[in-house]
């Protein structure tokens, strides 16, 4: 099938809006947004009210900063004090055509509409096209991943089979018998799949567009995925509170976000926006009308940048997920994570274990990584390597400290925050 999978836009005028005309256009949905939550989400105004705010105040995306970050983890709670969706949910019970229960528990409703969960645009950046057969294995039950995902490969033109997981052999059975081109789940199913059709001689699967989330996808399993097997592979990230917010395109050079979802990149501590460029939580409010989450805090940790994408799509990007922002420690200002510890000794051959201690001298924070080395690893070439990459990966300056094999236990923590505060 001579179909062209990396060029092109599922709404073109959106996608490649100027930043002027994405605020505006944001600004606009926030503020109907907004006064409807004020009338039909009494959750929704009590936050409001709480932060002494009227819909007035939060006209625009920048005055969003005024209402304190609503943090996932607190929704249990907020959903058990006001059940079953914490008044966050614009539309009564019974109109809705879905409610699902994911771990928390948390309690999400699906609407009326459809596409509310806007993961259309991603897909089709992500090389699905009308008339795709795509096996969706990504869970049915009770969460809402299968079933908005599920809509959305519909409202492009594509026709689902709603396998969801497990069943290895089943699924290979499927994907062979409907000649299906798509698949959606997680990457290692997707190799999982491929590998066991070899095994079994059934000839190569028909798949040529996956779309793969809720696990890291490691560039060497995406290269193998494509290389050999010929799946045009990318990622999205969502969640069940939110949805989709980003998308990668044919570059795969960091996910964009969507037009639907202002995403602001915040200290995890206080809320307020960081820089471009920095490490911070992933802060979102969605334009879903049923269940507008208004500054919600994912826990989620990312990174942002507003360089130009190649592709010509206008939006910024989010570039990767960096851990959980209840792991963070601010070190002079600026948020490390255990992640980042393994990216720096990644930098250097010969690192077989590695350690972030934070500690104080003066009023000065010290950050020192220590590192064990493998037998015969030259220690000056490892200092040169690592130096700069602590600079480069964790934007602060640290010391290296080579420490002799059993000097860092096996269950130690990647940072180790020795700073005594009194
Ligand atoms: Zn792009």
């Amino acid at each position: 099938m001579a179909m062209d999978r990396k060029r092109g836009y599922y709404d073109e005028a959106r996608e490649t809006m100027s930043a002027s005309a994405r605020r505006r256009y944001q600004a606009e949905w926030l503020r109907e947004l907004v006064d409807l939550t004020w009338e039909k989400a009494p959750g929704m105004r009590r936050r409001l009210e709480a932060a002494g705010l009227a819909p007035s105040d939060v006209k625009d995306p920048d005055a969003l900063v005024r209402l304190p970050v609503m943090k996932k983890s607190q929704m249990p709670d907020l959903q058990r004090a006001d059940p079953p969706f914490g008044g966050f949910c614009t539309v009564p019970i019974g109109k809705l055509r879905r409610i699902f229960r994911s771990p928390g528990p948390i309690y999400e409703p699906m609407g009326p509409e459809a596409g509310a969960f806007h993961a259309e645009t991603g897909y089709y950046a992500g090389g699905f096209r009308p008339g795709d057969v795509v096996l969706q294995t990504f869970a049915y039950h009770l969460v809402p991943a299968g079933h908005e995902i599920d809509e959305s490969l519909q409202v492009i033109g594509c026709a689902v089979v709603p396998s969801g997981t497990g069943n290895t052999e089943t699924q290979i059975e499927i994907a062979r018998a409907v000649a299906a081109t798509g698949f959606v789940g997680t990457p290692s199913f997707l190799m999982t799949l491929l590998q066991r059709a070899e095994e079994m001689k059934v000839g190569r699967l028909p798949f040529e567009v996956a779309q793969v989330g809720a696990e890291a996808l490691p560039e060497s399993l995406r290269r193998r995925l494509e290389e050999d097997y010929g799946v045009m592979t990318r990622q999205g990230f969502g969640t069940a509170d939110i949805g989709m917010v980003a998308y990668e395109c044919a570059e795969k050079a960091g996910m964009h976000l969507v037009d639907e979802a202002i995403v602001q990149v915040c200290d995890p501590q206080t809320g307020a926006p960081l820089a471009s460029g920095q490490i911070g939580e992933l802060v979102a409010t969605v334009h879903n009308r049923t269940y507008p989450m208004i500054r919600f805090g994912t826990g989620d940790l990312t990174v942002i940048t507003d360089e130009r994408c190649p592709c010509g799509r206008t939006s910024s990007r989010m570039l990767g997920w960096r851990g959980r922002a209840d792991e963070v420690t601010k070190v002079r200002g600026m948020f490390i994570h255990p992640r980042q510890v393994d990216e720096v000794a990644a930098r250097a051959s010969g690192v077989e274990r590695s350690q972030v201690v934070v500690g104080r001298e003066g009023h000065q924070d010290t950050l020192t990584l220590r590192v064990e080395l493998a037998a015969g690893t030259a220690a000056d070439a490892a200092r040169a390597a690592l130096e700069p990459a602590i600079r480069d990966v964790m934007k602060l300056r640290g010391s290296v400290e080579i420490v002799p094999p059993g000097t860092i236990d096996a269950a130690a923590k990647k940072i180790d925050d020795r700073r005594t505060w009194d």
